[in-house]
C-alpha cells in the first residue's frame, strides 16, 4: 500500500523484524488476499529472498522499491528460496535471478509440477480438467466453458525453473545462517517451512523462527485441493498430508511464525491446534452430510463455504470440489466414507 485515505496512517511497505530478517509487501493484483510478505534474509553473500511474489509490473516495483528501502538491492542477491510453487511466491523469481543472478531453490515435488506447467499444451489440460470435473459429477452447463476453451492458450503461465532443490531436513545455502528445510506438503505437495534456528532477537521463549509460507497462517485456513497431475494417477491424500505436516511443525515450537500472508505470529502450537480441529470438525460434519450418497460435486453444494454455493464464481467452484475431494479421501483413508459400487459418476456414502 502506497497511498492513504483521508490522512490515515500508511501502513510500512518494509518492517524489520531483527537479527537480519525483514519483510516487504508484494501486492498480489485483484486478490482479496492483498499482498505476499516477501522477506528478505541477510547472508554472509547477500540477502536471500524468502519468495518473490506475483508476476505483474506493480508487483516487480513493489518488491525492487522495498529491497531499497531495506538498504539493498535486486543485483545484490545472492538467493531465493520458493516456499511453493503458486504465483504469488515465485511469480517474480525468474525476473529476480535475471536482475541478480541469483539461485532459485525448490523442493523436487514442486518443481516437477513448474516442469509440468511449462511443458504441458493448453488443450490437454482442459481435457484433464473436463474428465475430472465429469468424474466428480459436475452438471454438463458447468464443464461446457471448458470444451469450447480447448484451444484458447493460457495466459503468461511460464514459471521460472528452479536451479537448487529443497532437500527436507537439509540447511540451505545461506553462508553465516541456520535456515533448515521442514517439507510440509498438503497445499503443494512440495510446500516447505523454513526453520530460522537462531535465537529470537527479542529473546522471545521457544526455537527459532519458521517461514512458513502458506502452511501456517494466523487468521486464515490454507486451501487443500487434491494435488493436479495429468500424468499421475497415483491416489494421493494431501489432506492427510497437510494435517500430518501441520504436527510436524507444531512440534518445531518455534518461537515466532513469519507467515507468506498477514501477520507475524507467536504460539504457533495453540495455531496447529486450532487448525487441526477445525478440519476435524469439518470431516465430522461431512461425514452427517454423507448418510445419503453424494458426487464431490453435490458435497461441494452442500458444503459450507464463506458465501452461498449460488454466489460461488465459477472458477472457485473448481476450486471448491477440489477441496471437497480432497476431504472425500480422507474420510475414505480413514475408513469413515466409501465409494458406492456401481456409481457413474461415483458417489461416497458414510460407513
Ligand atoms: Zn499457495
Ligand atoms: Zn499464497
Amino acid at each position: 500500500m502506497t497511498s492513504s485515505v483521508d490522512g490515515d496512517p500508511v501502513p510500512p511497505t518494509t518492517y524489520d523484524h531483527g537479527g537480519g530478517v525483514r519483510s516487504l509487501r508484494v501486492p498480489i493484483p485483484d486478490n482479496p488476499l492483498g499482498h505476499t510478505l516477501v522477506y528478505v534474509v541477510d547472508t554472509d553473500r547477500g540477502p536471500v529472498l524468502v519468495d518473490t511474489g506475483w508476476d505483474d509490473p506493480a508487483s516487480w516495483d513493489a518488491l525492487t522499491a522495498g529491497l531499497t528501502a531495506c538498504g539493498t538491492s535486486v543485483t545484490e542477491l545472492y538467493g531465493v528460496v520458493v516456499t511453493h510453487h503458486h504465483p504469488d511466491h515465485h511469480g517474480l523469481s525468474g525476473a529476480v535471478r535475471e536482475a541478480s543472478g541469483a539461485w532459485i531453490a525448490m523442493h523436487a515435488a514442486d518443481g516437477a509440477i513448474v516442469r509440468r506447467t511449462r511443458s504441458t499444451r493448453p488443450a490437454r489440460w482442459y481435457a484433464y480438467m473436463t474428465d475430472k470435473l465429469v468424474a466428480a459429477g459436475a452438471p454438463e452447463e458447468h464443464v461446457a466453458p471448458l470444451r469450447t476453451a480447448r484451444r484458447r492458450a493460457f495466459p503468461g503461465l511460464s514459471p521460472a525453473l528452479p536451479d537448487r532443490e529443497i532437500e527436507p531436513g537439509e540447511l540451505l545455502d545461506l553462508p553465516g545462517r541456520r535456515l533448515r528445510a521442514i517439507w510440509t506438503p498438503g497445499h503443494t505437495p512440495g510446500h516447505v517451512c523454513l526453520h530460522l534456528e537462531e535465537t529470537h532477537p527479542d529473546r522471545l521463549p521457544g526455537h527459532g523462527r519458521l517461514f512458513s509460507g502458506d502452511h501456517l497462517l494466523p487468521g486464515i485456513t490454507p486451501h487443500i485441493g487434491l494435488y493436479e497431475d495429468p500424468d499421475d494417477a497415483t491416489v494421493t491424500d494431501p489432506l492427510g498430508d497437510y494435517l500430518a505436516s501441520l504436527e510436524r511443525v507444531g512440534r518445531l515450537s518455534a518461537a515466532e511464525i513469519l507467515p507468506a500472508h498477514q501477520y507475524a505470529f507467536t504460539d504457533a502450537p495453540s495455531r496447529v491446534r486450532e487448525l487441526l480441529a477445525h478440519h476435524e470438525d469439518r470431516l465430522a460434519g461431512l461425514r452427517e452430510l454423507l448418510a445419503e450418497p453424494l458426487t464431490p460435486w453435490q458435497l461441494a453444494e452442500r458444503m459450507e463455504w464463506n458465501r452461498p454455493w449460488e454466489q460461488i464464481p465459477y472458477g472457485s467452484r473448481n476450486i471448491a470440489v477440489s477441496e471437497a475431494e480432497a476431504h472425500l479421501r480422507r474420510l475414505v483413508k480413514l475408513g469413515h466414507a466409501e465409494a458406492v459400487t456401481g456409481s457413474e459418476p461415483v458417489t461416497y456414502v458414510a460407513v
